[in-house]
């Protein structure tokens, strides 16, 4: 077929690929490049990516630096696959880790390389935490996301998720989460008492897993205080805390980790997403070293550690976290979002629209998920790829890369403005 009449033809993902595709059905274009916060489609267009790969796509597309390391490490002949054998790849990225992130954090942990995507982390640490207690439950929040294989999906909430399970979603338990019973209801008090009361039905669960933000929830941040109780219930039930830090970690939500604002020191951390820093599969386990009691190969996997991730994840390491800058400027522009997210706020405000977010997670709740797609829709027709989250897609995810400069933010944001007022 001639180009011209192949450009942003959707017909071979309608023949060919299931049902199951999502994202190229809310965004109907091919794309087929992309630069930093800009994707391009096939016709040339230019689309303000606010979605950044839900959120795998911190320092935006492309990074050229990072790119030059991948292509480096290629023209070397560096190792693309060695199951788990030691590589100087892996070596790299482990001690560059402990320097630049762990070690000025007061931080000790092992590094456990699981399958390459964040449910295969979720899985891992699940696995881990009920052989290290020789319990079976695990304690997950109303709202959370932690992934869609089972044991992951058993601890997520999503209705639509759970629902295409097909078999019992089993050992787990859900709590509320900081704020479910509105701001004045702090929900810790009744962890602390069910866990306290051995008849209130619910037993003690190995671990309990938990978002700092939860993102695909709803944009709810909780906050420092409900955090450092939850910490502080684990130690006190002896129950293990594990951090899921998926979407909110590797600078999202302003640090590092998400967690450092409430000074947690979690027994396992778990990191995907942006953690190869240019949206190659890679994901992590940090655990306490006194969990470390796995046999060897016991929990095993094709690709553990992918190393040409292993080595744009350390370049990103060198690049983005030997200094403060990145994380002043995701305060900065965190900040600027949420201003400019409650002025579009302002004009739907008979509908009640609201905005709520850390760092460069922020949310704009439609309370309905028709009046949030209405807008979203509108934001795609005029180049911006935003996408909703929430128990009923109610909220507008609002997710740039990290690094975008102000001038492409300011013009996704007055795009939405614009799609907002129009709808509202
Ligand atoms: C995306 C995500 C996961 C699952 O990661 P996959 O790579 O899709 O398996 C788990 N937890 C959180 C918080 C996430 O955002």
């Amino acid at each position: 077929m001639p180009r011209e009449s192949r450009a942003n033809s959707l017909l071979a993902f309608e023949n060919l690929e299931s049902n199951v595709r999502s994202y190229s059905r809310s965004f109907p274009v091919v794309f087929r490049a992309a630069a930093e916060a800009i994707l391009e489609d096939e016709d040339g267009r230019e689309f303000v990516d606010f979605l950044s790969g839900a959120g795998t796509l911190n320092y935006g597309h492309n990074d050229p630096d990072l790119l030059k390391d991948a292509i480096n490490y290629l023209d070397s002949g560096g190792i693309v696959h060695g199951l788990d054998m030691a590589t100087s790849a892996k070596r790299e990225f482990m001690e560059c880790v402990d320097a630049i992130i762990l070690r000025p954090r007061g931080l000790t942990y092992k590094f456990q390389f699981p399958g390459p995507t964040g449910a295969n982390a979720v899985e891992a640490a699940l696995k881990l935490a009920r052989k290290v207690t020789g319990r079976s439950g695990i304690i997950s929040f109303t709202n959370g996301f932690h992934g869609v294989s089972l044991g992951a999906l058993a601890v997520t909430g999503n209705r639509y998720y759970r629902d295409a399970a097909g078999l019992p979603l089993a050992g787990a338990v859900f709590m509320p989460y900081d704020g479910y019973w509105g701001a004045d209801n702090d929900t810790s008090d009744y962890l602390d008492r069910v866990l306290g009361d051995a008849s209130s039905g619910v037993d003690l669960p190995a671990a309990i897993i938990a978002e700092t933000v939860q993102a695909e929830g709803g944009i709810h941040p909780a906050t420092k205080d409900w955090l450092r109780a939850i910490e502080r219930l684990c130690k006190k039930y002896g129950v293990l805390l594990i951090i899921d830090d998926i979407q909110a970690g590797c600078g999202r939500a302003g640090s590092f980790f998400s967690f450092e604002f409430a000074d947690l020191s979690p027994d396992m951390v778990l990191l995907s997403k942006s953690l190869s820093g240019c949206g190659l599969p890679l994901s992590l386990l940090l655990l306490k070293p006194e969990l470390d009691v796995w046999r060897p190969g016991e929990h095993s996997g094709t690709f553990r550690g992918n190393n040409l991730a292993l080595v744009t994840a350390t370049a990103a390491l060198q690049k983005y976290w030997t200094n403060e800058k990145l994380s002043q400027c995701v305060t900065e522009s965190g900040h600027f979002v949420s201003e400019r997210l409650q002025q579009a706020a302002q004009s739907g405000r008979y509908h009640g629209l609201t905005v709520r977010g850390r760092g460069m997670m922020q949310g704009l709740d439609c309370g309905s998920g028709k009046l949030a797609g209405e807008i979203v829709r509108k934001a795609f027709e005029y180049r911006v790829v935003v996408e909703r989250c929430g128990s009923e897609d109610q909220v507008i995810k609002v997710l740039p890369p990290l690094t975008i400069d102000r001038e492409t933010l300011q013009r996704g944001l007055d795009i939405l403005d614009k799609s907002v007022r129009e709808t509202v």
